[in-house]
């Protein structure tokens, strides 16, 4: 098995002979997603590559990240084509790049980047490392093997992957590394007050209402180790709050004390999409995977067919409790 630089080397060489890369993350983008795939795409284009960023799914970046350098260009990959390489960001399997999926698939060369620890292997170059906090920090890294200097864009588009996916630089993912490559990242331009701000300090009033009704039905299970809330489609249309706003709500319930886990779940007409949180160790990337789902021992999620009960049922014996 080649060694990690030797990974790093076959990506720049791939994208070195490449003359059309499309560049994709998964589907409903957190700010790893967004961030990995601006920060590449400005990136490849400092180093005078043709490079397009797709959307996974819906055909606008969430608004927390719409003020990122580049994001007005990203458009969804329905129609996209005539790429001759493909680089998939974030994504563990094929099926969470969603609209993309095929023309993943499709494009000659496909070239996977991620930090998941159940990444499939499923391009011709996989670059996987599960001790990187963020797969914007794998591009941080990747920048001096394409032999291009990264500037102010793709630091702050970096800078927002590393600063979402380490939970603002607290969760166990945050390394003497996460910390060195931030720094750069400040040194070679991000903003880190204007980029605070703008991701977790621009919520609209319907988001907060929609937190208020989250709180508001916060519920305790397995002996009180396990607490989740849950909201469906008729709460945004009665909050004002768009469905991309939900990326941190599962952050309001974790700060709850005493409890091993926290879920919440997202009811739609007929499926469910649960997130889960581990607070002192569980892995629920293990409950995750066993329900369909993925991610790691910390973070995790999966979609379900079934109703908020429904899902609850099948859930909850796999979560910690007392007994
Ligand atoms: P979130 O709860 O923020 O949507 O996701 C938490 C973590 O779990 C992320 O790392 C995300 O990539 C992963 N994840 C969420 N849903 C799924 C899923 O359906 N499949 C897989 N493989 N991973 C998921
Ligand atoms: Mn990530």
């Amino acid at each position: 098995m080649p060694g990690q630089a030797e990974i790093f080397k076959q990506v720049a060489s791939a994208i070195n002979s490449a003359s059309s890369i499309a560049v994709c993350a998964h589907v409903d983008p957190d700010g790893d997603a967004i961030g990995s795939t601006l920060g590449l795409m400005h990136l490849l284009r400092s180093c005078g590559k043709n490079a397009t960023p797709l959307l996974a799914s819906g055909s606008h970046p969430p608004l927390t990240y719409a003020a990122l350098p580049g994001a007005e260009e990203l458009r969804p990959s329905a129609g996209a084509g005539g790429f001759d390489l493909f680089v998939a960001l974030d994504s563990p399997d094929p099926a969470r790049l969603g609209d993309a999926r095929e023309l993943a698939l499709a494009t000659p060369t496909l070239v996977v980047i991620d930090h998941h620890p159940d990444n499939k292997r499923y391009g011709a170059i996989n670059l996987v490392d599960p001790d990187s906090a963020a797969t914007g920090e794998m591009i941080w890294e990747l920048a001096p093997y394409l032999g291009c200097t990264p500037d102010a864009s793709v630091s702050a588009c970096l800078f927002t992957a590393l600063m979402t996916d380490t939970g603002r630089f607290s969760y166990s993912n945050t390394t003497p590394a996460v910390f060195r490559h931030a720094a750069e990242m400040v040194e070679a331009g991000a903003n880190v007050s204007d980029l605070f701000r703008q991701v977790f300090e621009s919520r609209t009033p319907g988001a907060l209402a929609l937190v208020a009704l989250t709180m508001s039905r916060l519920t305790f299970a397995n002996s009180g180790r396990v607490a989740y809330s849950w909201i469906d489609a008729d709460d945004f249309a009665n909050t004002g709050a768009l469905p991309e706003e939900t990326e941190t709500l599962i952050d309001e319930i974790r700060v709850i004390i005493g409890v091993d886990a926290v879920a919440l779940l997202k009811a739609s007409h007929d499926s469910v999409r649960v997130s889960l949180r581990a607070k002192t160790g569980f892995d629920v990337g293990l409950v995750a995977r066993t329900l369909g789902g993925g991610g790691h021992a910390a973070a995790a999620g999966f979609t379900r067919g079934g109703t908020i009960e429904s899902v609850l049922g099948e859930l909850l014996p796999h979560l910690p409790s007392a007994s």
